[in-house]
This record gives C-alpha cells, sequence and structure tokens, in this order.
C-alpha cells in the first residue's frame, strides 16, 4: 500500500508544471492573503475558488458558496424577516415582478437558517452519564444466583 501510495504521489508530481516548485515571492504572498481578507462578507465567508471574480453578483444570501458564520444569525434572521415584509407589501402592491425574486432569496435565508439551526444542534453534547459497573454487576451476579 505504501509502494503504491508514493508511486502515486511521484505520479502527480510528474504531471504537476514545474514552475510550481518554487519560493513565492513577498508580493504574490501578499496578494495571496490579501484575496482571502476579500473573502469576508457580512454573513460569513464567501467559498468561491481563487483568483476568481463572484459571479452571482453579490447576492451572497442566495449563494450556496457562502459559508455563513454562526454570529451573523441575528444579522440573517433579520433580513429574513424583512424580506417577509416585502414579500407582503409587493402583494399588497401588486408588484408581481418582484414576487419571485423575493421568493427566492426568502427561500435561499430560510434554508442558511436551517442549516445553521442543524449545524448547532450536532454540537450540542448530551451526557448520557456514567455507567454504574458495580450495580450492573451485582444485579448479574443476583441473576446468577436465582
Ligand atoms: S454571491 Fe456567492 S460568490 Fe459572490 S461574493 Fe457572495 S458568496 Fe461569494
Amino acid at each position: 500500500m505504501i509502494t503504491h501510495h508514493r508511486a502515486f504521489i511521484a505520479r502527480r508530481r510528474a504531471k504537476r508544471p514545474s514552475e510550481e516548485y518554487r519560493e513565492l515571492d513577498a508580493a504574490e504572498w501578499e496578494e495571496f492573503l490579501a484575496h482571502f481578507e476579500l473573502r469576508k462578507v457580512a454573513l460569513g465567508v464567501c467559498g468561491r475558488d481563487y483568483w476568481t471574480p463572484c459571479a452571482h453578483e453579490n447576492a451572497c444570501v442566495r449563494c450556496p458558496l457562502l459559508r455563513v458564520d454562526p454570529a451573523q444569525k441575528p444579522r440573517l434572521e433579520e433580513i429574513h424577516a424583512n424580506l417577509l415584509d416585502r414579500l407582503q407589501e409587493a402583494r399588497e402592491q401588486g408588484w408581481l415582478g418582484e414576487l419571485a425574486a423575493i421568493e427566492t432569496t426568502l427561500a435561499a435565508a430560510r434554508q442558511k437558517l436551517q442549516a445553521m439551526a442543524e449545524a448547532a444542534s450536532h454540537g450540542t453534547i448530551v451526557s448520557l452519564g456514567m455507567p454504574d459497573v458495580r450495580r450492573n454487576a451485582g444485579r448479574n451476579s443476583a441473576e446468577h444466583k436465582d
């Protein structure tokens, strides 16, 4: 297995352009770090590929590439409530051209809030207590006596 793994790494390295095996200069490193600073958005972090522009016109609430920061949950809840108000207003005013767009954004906001709630519940530790070995052992002994 180790031999196969080493052969795999050697093949990968052979296919990689040799110019990639060099030290970065300071400007390149700074540019790389700055790129990640530019990924920070109000609701969290944008997960699009390195050196690619936003193809979604910064509609982050709708975007599957947004990784929502749990600390921004109140902001997302506020956006969700605002969208509900806008949806109601659009219905009342007969702005039918707005409805589909608001509903799409609302569904995306709801889905992100739900995902945050599920992620938070997975992080909850449920105490099951410690097994009492002596009590179980005693009960087993009693069962054997009967
Ligand atoms: S819309 Fe998507 S790709 Fe564009 S900045 Fe927001 S999260 Fe990134």
